[in-house]
């Protein structure tokens, strides 16, 4: 049977995190229900607080005059959470956003073949591991696809839609459909180390740390001249402040191993820095760029 999107009523999410927690109030707003998973219960406890009263909460929606708080409560009540893969075993469309390793990811891909209804299809979020890669731990490989959001997830408009080598057309013009319905703007990019933002992101952090080292320009200049020269909202060393150093460690180097190009090597600096412990504004950090050269910001 090949899933329509009227036949669509259940989402499934795995993994409860930053990401999971924010497709997960997106689904539920649109109005379908949700199932979210996560090994730890005390991460989906937090998942429901943030969907309900965080920054980018059903709260602050309500306050906006976006929804109402009749709304808002339908909307947690469609939401279920669950520590058991099992519970998806409804599920019409999963989306999974654990942690970014391969083999992790694998493993749980395995699991939901086995658990989910023939005809659901499973989407990652990773952010760049090859979705033909991913998509081997399947055997329903044409329903397996690469479904890119960006963070916080119930704002950013973009997803970044990719199919794997043997993707099905049905799979693909759903997953586009899905996320017109979400609300977002599905754009397609090829399946490749990174895909295209991944990849570009990389290049543009990586290029503005090696210019900082030959002493091209400081960091609080490279931030605000992007600022002021291109209308960024955030330079280079401010962004990987935010997602954290050790992530844009990990990318440059997935990236490098991936494709042997030098230019997507990571920087001796930003690996300095987050052997040092200074990974940005994470808990447990010693800070960011900012902090280990003394800027004031
Ligand atoms: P996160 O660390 O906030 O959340 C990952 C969650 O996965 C954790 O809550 C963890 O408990 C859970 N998890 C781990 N093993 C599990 C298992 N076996 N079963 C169920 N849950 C499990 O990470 P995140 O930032 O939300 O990233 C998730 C994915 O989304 C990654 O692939 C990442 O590359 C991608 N992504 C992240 C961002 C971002 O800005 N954070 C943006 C786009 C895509």
């Amino acid at each position: 049977m090949v899933l329509k999107m009227e036949d669509i009523k259940v989402i499934g999410i795995v993994g409860a995190g930053v990401m999971g927690h924010g497709i997960a109030q997106v689904a539920a707003r649109t109005g379908y229900d949700v199932i979210l998973v996560d090994i730890s219960e005390d991460v989906l406890k937090k998942a429901l607080e943030m969907i309900e009263s965080g920054p980018f909460g059903l709260k602050r929606l309500v306050e906006k005059g976006k929804m109402t708080e009749e709304e808002a409560r339908e909307c947690m009540n469609r939401i279920k959470t669950s520590t058991s893969l099992e519970s998806l075993k409804d599920a019409d469309f999963v989306i999974e956003a654990v942690t970014e390793n391969a083999d992790l990811k694998k493993k749980i891909f395995a699991q939901l073949d086995k658990i989910c209804k023939p005809e659901a299809i499973i989407a990652s979020n990773t952010s760049a591991i090859m979705i033909s890669d991913l998509a081997t731990a399947v055997e329903r490989k044409d329903k397996f696809i690469g479904m890119h959001w960006f963070n916080p997830a119930p704002v950013m408009k973009l997803i970044e839609v990719i199919r794997g080598a043997l993707t099905s057309d049905e799979t693909f013009n759903l997953t586009v459909e899905l996320s017109k319905k979400f609300g977002k703007i599905p754009i397609e990019a090829g399946d490749g180390p990174g895909f295209f933002t991944t990849r570009f992101i990389n290049s543009w952090l990586v290029e503005a740390v090696r210019l900082f080292e030959i002493g091209i320009g400081g960091i609080k200049e490279i931030d605000e001249m992007c600022k002021l020269a291109f209308g960024f909202p955030m330079g280079p060393f401010e962004l990987m402040d935010l997602i954290g150093l050790d992530t844009a460690l990990h990318i440059a180097e997935y990236l490098y191993d991936e494709t042997s190009e030098r230019h997507y090597a990571p920087p001796v600096t930003l690996k300095k820095l987050v052997m040092s412990g200074y990974i940005g504004r994470k808990p447990g950090s010693r800070g960011g760029w900012y902090d280990f050269y003394g800027i004031e910001r």
